[in-house]
């Protein structure tokens, strides 16, 4: 029997060394373990939607399987999945991509993950601007590639602006990440604002584009989604654009997300595919041809509830002092300033010295799960998914009311 000494310390790859958990994914795990041993804990950590799957594409889903579609499909997605994409991307965002231009994978997560494992050599640079959702980094991290982070500016609700994506960019440049609406902070980017992104983008050809545009539905009032190949078709040939069902469709366990991009990409990406996954759940792939080509006018209601909630949790928050929240244009986060609370003293003594520190206490304190700025790039923030009912939205926003007025 090997004892502990003589297990080798370099086990684990290099690469991951500096690669921690997902704080979203395991938040959301500590929040569940909390409740099943008893705790009353409300969790707006996830970053899904609380309706259930429509009718229709649970049906799909049983259908497929009782008609024996339970075997491997092609890698990139089915040709019935591929028909459904092609179709979706010309109706609502006026590309064109050919069968060769689309690839199926196990939900956005995956999707990006591969485009940087097919794309990325050792110090090949990619602009992630923050907040940025957790995994970005990560994943380029892990595919031997440096993010490179440029900080949001509060004061232009988080965007990206146009001169400083310019100085980051260098000749080792290979992707920028734009993703609007953005989690965590639910900023959207007008055509206007987008267009002057691109601008940027045009003048240097080395760089490619990914779009995610996994929020694209989940945007409020009567803003107007553009996505950049759309905005400036000069980016056509080099944009990975990015979606999924997961969050329209309310099928986020399902794990099924797709892409249209340039060729050569999506070959190399369905290349790497073909040797970890294979193709992704033929049951899903046939829950998603329903998702995409069937009714969609179960959206507007989602929708609608998503605004009104937003609408009452920011204001909820910015009446504790203390915080500081924006109206978001879209998804369903909301990313407050907690930033008046850093320095005081929770009622055991301890000081709050960061967001971290802030979401612990709400925690421990207050039974609320949400997730620390930080984890998304930028500090003293916090993250709260709205994606919850109005009466556990309204309980949420009265713990951290009566957790803030507890601190000294
Ligand atoms: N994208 C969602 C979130 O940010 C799901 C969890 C994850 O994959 O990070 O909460």
């Amino acid at each position: 029997m090997p004892t502990a000494r003589t297990v080798s310390p370099n086990r684990i790859a290099k690469r991951l060394a500096a690669i921690k958990p997902s704080p979203t994914v395991s938040l959301f795990g500590r929040v569940a373990q909390l409740r099943s041993e008893g705790r009353n804990i409300i969790g707006l950590v996830a970053g899904e939607p609380d309706f259930d799957t429509p009718d229709n594409i649970k049906q799909a889903a049983v259908d497929a399987i009782w008609q024996g579609k339970t075997k491997y499909t092609p890698v990139d997605g089915t040709a019935e999945l591929k028909e459904a994409i092609k179709n979706k991307f010309k109706r609502e965002n006026d590309l064109t991509y050919a069968n060769d231009q689309i690839i199926v994978g196990v939900g956005g997560k995956h999707v990006i993950f591969n485009a940087f494992l097919a794309t990325l050599s050792p110090g090949d640079e990619v602009i992630i601007p923050a907040p940025y959702w957790v995994s970005y980094p990560e994943m380029v991290t892990v595919c031997d590639g440096v993010p490179v982070i440029i900080p949001g500016r509060p004061e232009k609700g988080f965007k990206l602006d146009p001169a400083d994506l310019d100085r980051a960019i260098t000749p080792r440049t290979k992707w920028v990440i734009l993703n609007s609406p953005s989690n965590p902070s639910g900023a959207a980017y007008t055509p206007d604002e987008l267009r002057a992104v691109t601008e940027v983008l045009r003048k240097h050809p080395h760089i490619m584009v990914l779009a995610d545009d996994i929020y694209e539905h989940l945007i409020y009032g009567d803003f107007k989604f553009t996505t950049p190949a759309q905005i400036e078709p000069e980016l056509y040939d080099r944009t990975l654009t990015v979606n999924g069902v997961s969050k329209t469709y309310c099928m986020t366990g399902w794990r099924i997300g797709y892409a249209g991009g340039p060729r050569d990409v999506v070959k190399a990406m369905a290349a790497v595919q073909s040797h970890s996954t294979t193709n992704p759940a033929s049951i899903s792939q046939y829950a998603a041809v329903e998702a995409l080509n069937g009714p969609q006018d179960f959206i507007k209601p989602n929708k609608d509830a998503f605004e009104r909630r937003r609408d009452m949790v920011v204001k909820r928050l910015n009446a504790v002092e203390g915080i500081e929240c924006q109206v978001p244009q879209g998804a369903f986060y909301v990313f407050p300033s907690c930033e008046g609370l850093i320095g005081k003293k929770r009622p055991d003594g301890q000081v709050i010295q960061s967001d971290e520190d802030f979401v612990l206490y709400l925690l421990e304190e207050a039974g609320l799960g949400v997730v620390f700025g930080s984890a998304f790039g930028m500090s003293p923030y916090f993250r709260v998914s709205y994606a919850a009912s109005d009466e556990v939205l309204k309980d949420a926003c009265d713990r951290i009311a009566d957790a803030a007025s507890r601190l000294r």
